[in-house]
């Protein structure tokens, strides 16, 4: 696995509470949890902006990089607004793996125009009121806590509040 992390130093909240290695173990944990038998030939790039380059309603994305519309894609790039709490963190960070597994295994395809969804198809010309609804974000949403728990455990710790001391985050 290759993670790569951009734009941290200039960010606000984040950076002052965390370390970039933190950043990395984490990503690392959550991509060897959910695609243990691929983790090794995923490649990221994490880019933290401030918040006000994030599209409405969104304090996280995921997109593919390097070979547009490749089948099972290897390489994303996450970004994530720096100026959340750490606990929001690991949610966003969490729901934007999801989508990760989601392409990288074929269950989620990008097509020009569409996304295809366990073969079937989408236009993306669903309405923003809609999008919440799309079954790759009702899934992601669904592995959030399951996989912010998952972070936790596996330092050991049983509460953020633990997890945070250990990581000595303010
Ligand atoms: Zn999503």
């Amino acid at each position: 696995m290759h993670i790569q992390v951009t734009g941290f130093s200039k960010t606000k909240h984040l950076s002052k509470v965390i370390k970039v290695a933190d950043v990395k173990k984490i990503v690392e944990r959550i991509t060897t949890k959910l695609m243990p038998r691929i983790s090794d030939d995923i490649k990221y790039v994490i880019m933290f902006t401030d918040g006000k380059t994030m599209p409405k309603d969104h304090e996280a994305s995921a997109a593919i990089l390097g070979g547009k519309y490749a089948a099972r894609p290897r390489e994303f790039e996450i970004i994530v607004n720096s100026n959340v709490h750490f606990k929001s963190f690991v949610r966003y960070i969490s729901h934007e793996l999801l989508h990760v597994k989601q392409w990288s295994c074929g269950k989620m395809y990008e097509g020009a125009g569409f996304t295809t969804w366990l073969g079937r198809r989408y236009s993306n010309n669903y309405q923003d009121k809609n999008y919440w609804y799309l079954p790759w974000e009702i899934e992601a949403r669904g592995y959030e806590d399951a996989l912010m728990w998952f972070t936790v455990h596996s330092y050991g710790c049983n509460s953020f509040r633990q997890l945070k001391t250990k990581l000595r985050i303010k």
